[in-house]
């Protein structure tokens, strides 16, 4: 039987590889995106074209009812969830003096909350099946802080904490938790973002180029796999070295 992963904001960028790399490994996508339009169909049939099932579940990951129904959607058709990548995520940066509330929380909103959304109801049937693999996506500002922003790297420091803490809960059901944090990867999060700014980051990666969405769908293929069994609560940079 094929194993089912669940990714979430998996229209475009980094979540859309994933869902490319695990449909290439024979898994069956349940393709969570905030809303439905004409590329989510585009990004359906590619994925299909690996010759596997895709149910596109739509849902904001930041209402909890919205996650209920859509990770439901995914039991009712497939039977199961082996995979949960918490990918979707948002920023909205700016320096703390000029930082609106609703900013703050809005990010803390999809990232970290929507997280807890979507694990709470999956984790509920991996505990039944009693193995499961959830890969978190944090970010190397997590670990390290950023200046512009503090509500992102809030949140993504709080997917550490919610990683390590359900690493250790979840671990005598054999549910391994696990994050990756990126470094700076080519994506429409950071596209938006000057030259300048591009260049100054760049000199900051020892491996002198920018990350590509293929580097991070790897190590969640590897965290998904047998090969990943003795592996859980960790924190995997995939930056380049920028973090050393
Ligand atoms: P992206 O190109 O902006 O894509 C973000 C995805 O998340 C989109 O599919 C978006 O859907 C979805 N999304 C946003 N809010 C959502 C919500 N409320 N509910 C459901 N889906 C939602 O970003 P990316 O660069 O691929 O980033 C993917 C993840 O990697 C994020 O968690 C990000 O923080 C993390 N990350 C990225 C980098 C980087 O350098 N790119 C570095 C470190 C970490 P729509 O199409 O509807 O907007």
């Amino acid at each position: 039987m094929s194993k089912v992963a669940l990714i979430t904001g998996a229209t475009r960028g980094i979540g859309k590889q994933i869902a490319l790399t695990l449909s290439k490994e024979g898994y069956n996508i349940v393709l969570n995106c905030r809303t439905l339009n004409d590329d989510v169909e585009e990004v359906k049939k590619e994925i299909e074209s690996n010759n596997v099932e895709v149910l596109v579940a739509q849902g904001d990951v930041s209402n909890f009812d919205d996650c209920k129904r859509f990770v439901d959607e995914g039991i009712s058709k497939f039977g199961k969830i082996d995979v949960l990548v918490n990918n979707a995520g948002i920023t909205k940066d700016m320096l703390l003096a000029r930082m609106k509330e609703e900013d703050f929380i809005q990010v803390l909103d999809v990232n970290l909350v929507g997280t807890f959304n979507v694990t709470k109801n999956v984790a509920t049937y991996m505990m039944k099946a009693r193995e499961g693999r959830i890969i978190n996506i944090s970010s190397v500002v997590g670990i390290s802080g950023n200046a512009g922003q503090a509500n992102y790297s809030a949140s993504k420091a709080g997917i550490i904490g919610f990683t390590k803490s359900l690493a250790k809960e979840l671990s005598s059901r054999n549910i391994l938790v696990n994050a990756i944090a990126p470094g700076f990867i080519e994506s429409d999060m950071t596209n938006v973002l000057k030259d300048e700014t591009k260049e100054q980051i760049l000199k900051t990666i020892p491996l002198k180029r920018i990350g590509k969405p293929e580097d991070v769908a790897n190590v969640v293929k590897f965290l998904a796999s047998s090969d990943s069994k003795y592996i859980t609560g960790q924190v995997i940079n995939v930056d380049g070295g920028m973090l050393i």
